[in-house]
């Protein structure tokens, strides 16, 4: 049995809440970088431009990428023969994301309620997705996710003979009436087969994925590039003023699913598209 300290786990997260906010990916900045050459718009290479220049001021002076810092998902693999003391996981991570919100002077964006509407002070609790898997690993990955993107996530329960066909226009049609709304170029998550819920912490779980990566899976790789190539002709573009970069990328995450079912779901990250991981 491999014991860890609650406290380093409240360091790290700690650490990685602000790293996330100040230190956009280099997958991401790059792909920002490429998607000049294809930017047909004026206004959109300019934007593009802008993006860079805000991730570039945001790591050097260690402010926040976006003004939405986010509402903390912290996705976490834990092996079964780890055992945590001095705590208990959930305290842990929830202490990290204080201290790293208050440290860091992130915005905090979190209400105890979502019908009374108190904000809780502190950007807690996290969103905690807990899978407990085989050894003594211990795999983290913080993810503060902004209102706008969010607020964009789309689930539908296709009809099987829907097929392939009914996939790929429920995601674009999911692109183009977001628009303007999750700031794009966004980083489209696609959650395909599984359960209601299932589907929908799938498409989650691929915006972890570093742009650029493809799905092992031959069939679903071919329809990742199909898919990013139809939602940039929408036309959206960059923060939704028009041109040919809507999206850097798409990822798709399939599971099992019921032989009456076809569940889909849509979860988008912004330009400001934030995650970092570690290992224990
Ligand atoms: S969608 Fe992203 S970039 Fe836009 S306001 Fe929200 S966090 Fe910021």
């Amino acid at each position: 049995m491999r014991e860890i300290d609650a406290a380093k786990i409240t360091d790290e997260v700690a650490r990685l809440c602000m790293e996330a906010n100040f230190d956009l990916g280099k997958d991401v900045e790059d792909a920002i970088r490429d998607s000049l050459k294809r930017e047909e718009s004026t206004v959109g290479k300019e934007i593009l431009n802008q993006l860079l220049e805000n991730a570039r001021i945001a790591r050097e002076e260690r402010l926040p990428i976006c003004q939405d810092t986010g509402l903390a998902v912290i996705f976490i693999e834990m092996g079964q023969e780890v055992h945590i003391k001095g705590g208990t996981l959930e305290e842990a991570v929830n202490e990290g994301v204080r201290r790293g919100y208050t440290e860091g002077y992130l915005r905090k964006s979190v209400l105890g309620d979502p019908l009374k509407r108190v904000n809780t002070g502190d950007n807690t609790p996290a969103v905690i997705h807990l899978r407990l898997v085989a050894g003594e690993d211990f795999r983290m990955w913080v993810a503060p996710k902004g209102g706008g993107s969010e607020n964009m996530s789309k689930t539908t329960m296709l009809k099987p003979a829907d097929g392939v066909e009914g996939v790929k226009n429920f995601v674009v049609e999911s692109v183009r009436v977001a628009s303007a709304n999750p700031c794009p170029p966004t980083i489209v998550g696609v959650g395909i087969g599984g359960s209601f819920e299932q589907c929908a912490l799938n498409a989650k779980k691929a915006l972890l994925r570093k742009v650029g990566t493809r799905n092992p899976d031959p069939f679903y790789a071919d329809l990742e590039e199909e898919i990013l190539a139809l939602v940039n002709e929408t036309g959206v573009g960059p923060q939704g003023l028009g041109g040919r970069v809507t999206s850097l990328d798409v990822f798709i995450e399939a599971a099992p699913c019921h032989i009456a079912s076809l569940p889909v779901a849509v979860n988008m990250n912004c330009h400001a598209a934030r995650h970092k991981y570690v290992e224990l």
